[in-house]
């Protein structure tokens, strides 16, 4: 076999939890070892030593991807009530992809991988669309009360001086009723609409974004402009240059378009909107084990992972000794793209041409009817074979081989 190839900066290595953690090795072991001479800078982001570090490993984790500025991630456990009692936790921590977000400040952008066979529900979508949603404030940091009858809410803003604005929101009278406070910053706003220009800068497509603008004519329109003025500003040229389009519309707009459309664009959403329509995406394009993920930083730190979670019911029937049949083909996608990146900033050819290739096996495996069960039972084509997890791998690899020479 060939010499490794190898690597000068070290990638940030977030290790996790259950089914996806023993998948993670196994990648390791069956597709990137006997290729690289991988160099990582490890940590061990699953429960038990979250619990013994007392979190402190997801902060150094993140802390280490500024510093070097490219991380993979396992899917980890996000702990409720029923794990702090499985694991015996100290506490109840905080969801790892929560704290690394508020670290690196970043926009989460979801894409699925195509493949022949897996039909979306809209069958005019032959390119993959990628949401970027914006990850602060709107409802998810709100202020709710209830209003009883003859009651009167008003907005107040009281400035560094003390001077007070007022504006009415309501004058309940006649019934009892609710209302909500909501915000944005402008440097949040800011920050996501420089991570959407610059990915499709990266990946070459067209920028979308859509609010309500013509009904909230001050918040919605606030988000409008801040994108408008950072496009003309800073990236203007460089999008004409590089043959891409920025536009903005209306969101009733914008969804009529994405269903009639070919995909391949990139769509930024408000919080809200992109919680609805991430979920949204997934289920039309087919599969949750086909969907990626990457945190983008707006000072350029990426940080890969798989959209799914742990798989929790595969890993209990592997803890029995059954063999699972788990889909690991959006974490592999995680370790291609991570190389990739690290490739393309150390400037090492041989990397990006791994992690193409890493790519292509895996597409080529599908498409040859070996898969996951899951997406066995999904899938149009005439001669599928549902695998086990070592066995879907072991197949990647044969495939691999032949194309690494
Ligand atoms: P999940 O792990 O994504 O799994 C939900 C179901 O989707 C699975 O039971 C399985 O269906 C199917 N599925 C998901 N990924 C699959 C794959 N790669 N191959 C085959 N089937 C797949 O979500 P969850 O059960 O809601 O959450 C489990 C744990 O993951 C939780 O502790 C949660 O906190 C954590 N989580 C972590 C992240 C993250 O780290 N980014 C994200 C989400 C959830 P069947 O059972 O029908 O086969
Ligand atoms: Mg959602």
């Amino acid at each position: 076999m060939a010499e490794k190839i190898q690597m000068t900066t070290p990638l940030v290595e977030m290790d996790g939890d259950e089914m996806t953690r023993i998948i993670w090795k196994m990648i390791k072991d069956i597709l990137i070892n006997p290729y690289i001479d991988l160099k990582t800078d490890y940590y061990d982001l699953g429960l038990v030593h979250r619990n013994e570090t007392n979190d402190q490993v997801t902060i150094d984790s993140a802390n280490a991807t500024k510093k070097y500025g490219v991380a993979v991630k396992c899917a980890t456990i996000t702990p409720n009530a029923q794990r702090v009692e499985e694991y015996n936790l100290k506490e109840m921590w905080k969801s790892p992809n929560g704290t690394i977000r508020a670290i690196l400040d970043g926009t989460v952008f979801r894409k699925p991988i195509l493949v022949k066979g897996i039909v979306p529900y809209i069958p005019t979508w032959t390119k993959p669309i990628t949401i970027a949603r914006h990850a602060y404030g709107d409802i998810y940091k709100n202020t709710e009360l209830k209003v009883p009858q003859g009651s009167k809410a008003e907005l107040v803003v009281t400035d560094k001086d003390g001077k007070e604005t007022r504006a009415l929101i309501h004058d309940f009278k006649n019934s009892d009723g609710i209302i909500q406070g909501v915000h944005n910053l402008d440097n949040s706003i800011s920050s996501f609409a420089r991570a959407c220009f610059n990915y499709a800068l990266d990946a070459k497509e067209d920028l979308w974004f859509a609010a309500k603008d013509t009904i909230s004519k001050t918040y919605d329109h606030r988000f409008k402009d801040i994108f408008a003025e950072i496009y003309e500003n800073e990236y203007k040229d460089k999008f004409s240059a590089a043959g891409i389009e920025y536009f903005y519309t209306l969101i009733d707009d914008v969804i009529a378009r994405v269903v009639r459309s070919e995909g391949g664009f990139i769509w930024a959403c408000k919080n809200y909107d992109g919680d609805v329509m991430s979920d949204m995406l997934a289920t039309a394009f087919g599969s949750l084990g086909l969907m990626t993920s990457v945190l983008v930083s707006p000072d350029g730190v990426y940080e890969y992972e798989a959209a799914h979670g742990t798989v929790t019911r595969h890993y209990y029937n592997y803890l029995k000794g059954e063999k699972t049949s788990t889909n690991p083909i959006a974490t592999i996608f995680a370790w291609s793209g991570a190389l990739r990146k690290r490739g393309e900033l150390d400037n090492i050819p041989a990397l990006i041409d791994y992690a193409d290739k890493l790519e292509k096996a895996s597409i080529q495996t599908m498409e040859e009817g070996v898969m996951d069960k899951n997406l066995a039972a999904m899938s149009k084509l005439e001669n599928k074979r549902p695998v086990d997890t070592e066995t879907f791998l072991t197949e990647i690899n044969n495939r691999l081989a032949v194309l690494m020479g």
